[in-house]
């Protein structure tokens, strides 16, 4: 059960920091929103109220139109921590 201590706390990271606005091109805030294989995470995980669940889904999938996201990842190329290619 070590994924569930991953997301203990629940609450909307967007509400605490009222942010109407979630910016595609800033990659790097996509990473609690995005799983170790890109995917997006579901709210049940992240706790992300609705209205920026849909802000993030949103940038997330223009984020992937523009290449800085890839749309899938590689069951050989699976890394332990992508987030460090993006930079
Ligand atoms: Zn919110």
């Amino acid at each position: 059960m070590a994924e569930r201590k991953k997301f203990k706390k629940k609450y909307c990271k967007y509400c605490e920091a009222k942010t109407d606005f979630i910016d595609y091109k800033d990659v790097a805030q996509f990473k609690f929103s995005l799983s170790e294989r890109f995917k997006i995470m579901p709210r049940r995980l992240t706790g992300n109220c609705k209205k920026h669940q849909e802000l993030v889904t949103i940038a997330i999938k223009r984020a992937r139109q523009t290449a800085l996201i890839p749309y899938i990842v590689d069951r050989k190329n699976v890394v332990e921590n992508p987030f460090e290619l993006i930079k």
